[in-house]
């Protein structure tokens, strides 16, 4: 009799056990269920103008590190600076050598102004009998380099994105040079440093420049405004500025096409595109960021200069340093624009993309290597 009573007790706990189970269950079922359409207060929210808007992956990869920057600068470094350091290594310095060093700085792609000034300060310095050996010869070029890059770099002050909001930053370059990718790197360098920031796919002449671009949305936990192949790239950017607006981005960064059909077709769109940002936003673009390919060489100087005939340039980014041995280019480009480099490009890494420090880089380019090309 006792224990069938047991038996029935023990009966009891289990199924009370088992209803607690299953109780407990639903109740996490029913939690997962998202709340109905209307009541989600998401990015999906707003109406889209022009575009659509990508949603936001939840997780975003930890930042590779990058490449040194005389890593980044090795091929230079072997190029004009390697050229140098053999001529200036060997021989006593006098007007013979001082001459060949003039054919050297005029053939090394840093434009032909730029070269004629390295030179004159190394003649002014012999003719006043300073030049006693190759290291006095070093200093003159690393002093004038540093002061060309620097005299460029003081017409503007230090990026701010943290002076507006939403802060926008407009980029334009020819086809290839890589602004889609720059984008891609400074979402990601905005981001970790706490700005919520939009991408708006500007370049609307293929799918795939798009796709890219949303490729590093996702990588970055970074919502990417769209348009339809063809639309209209200026209604992409005044969507993606509003959306900025009304959901608190702080940084919004817009990427463009250059590849029209003519130099003027081009200028007439970014053009456009501008006049339309301002309606969303009247003090846009905050900056217009130039994107060069350091492997153009002398070329990127004359695209620059085309560009800010045109447009008003605030900062030139220098990409694919690492892919080339034409990186003194940059002197040619901060002596003839006067505009600041802000950040240049030394891979594809996330981390490859590195604020611009006059000092820092002329350190880097003349540092004396491993094969002992340069005595500093
Ligand atoms: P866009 O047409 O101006 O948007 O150029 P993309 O961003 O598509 O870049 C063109 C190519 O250049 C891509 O393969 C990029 O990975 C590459 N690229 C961009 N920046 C760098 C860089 O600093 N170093 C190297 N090695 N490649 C780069
Ligand atoms: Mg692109």
């Amino acid at each position: 009799m006792q224990q069938t009573y047991i038996v029935y007790v023990v009966l009891a706990v289990v199924f009370a056990v088992a209803l607690l189970l299953i109780w407990r269950a639903s109740k996490k079922r029913r939690a997962v269920v998202a709340p109905p359409e209307e009541q989600r207060p998401t990015l999906e929210a707003v109406p889209p103008v022009a575009g659509k808007l990508e949603k936001v992956p939840e997780k975003r990869p930890p930042v590779e590190k990058g490449k040194d920057l005389k890593e980044g600068l090795e091929k230079t470094r072997g190029g004009f600076v390697a050229r140098i350091g053999s001529l200036i290594g060997k021989k006593q310095i006098d007007q013979a050598l001082v001459d060949q060093l003039e054919e050297i700085l005029f053939t090394a792609d840093i434009g032909a102004k730029t070269a004629h000034k390295l030179f004159e300060a190394v003649k002014a310095s012999l003719s006043r009998n300073e030049l006693k050996d190759a290291d006095a010869v070093w200093a003159i070029i690393r002093k004038e380099s540093e002061a060309i890059l620097e005299r460029a770099q003081e017409k503007a002050g230090a990026l701010d994105v943290g002076r507006a909001k939403p802060f926008v930053l407009l980029t334009i370059g020819v086809n290839g040079v890589g602004k889609t990718t720059t984008i891609g790197k400074l979402a990601a360098k905005f981001t970790a440093d706490g700005k919520k920031v939009i991408l708006a796919a500007g370049d609307t002449f293929r799918a795939a420049a798009t796709e890219q671009l949303e490729i590093w949305g996702q990588r970055t936990n970074t919502p990417v405004v769209r348009g339809k192949e063809n639309s209209d790239p200026s209604a992409v950017i005044f969507d993606a500025v509003k959306r900025a607006q009304t959901e608190g981005y702080d940084v919004v960064i817009c990427d463009t096409a250059g590849r029209l059909h003519t130099k003027d077709n081009l200028m007439a769109e970014l053009e456009k595109i501008r006049r339309v940002m301002k309606k969303a936003l009247p003090e846009a673009p905050h900056e217009t960021f130039l994107v060069l390919d350091a492997t153009n060489g002398q070329n990127a100087i004359a695209q620059a200069a085309t560009f800010k005939q045109a447009m008003d340039i605030t900062g030139i980014v220098l990409t694919k340093l690492d892919g080339t041995a034409k990186g003194g280019v940059i002197l040619g480009i901060c002596d003839e624009l006067q505009v600041p480099v802000r950040f240049i490009g030394i891979g594809e890494k996330v981390a490859d993309l590195r604020p611009f420090d006059a000092r820092e880089f002329v350190d880097a380019l003349y540092e004396a290597d491993d094969t002992g090309t340069n005595s500093q």
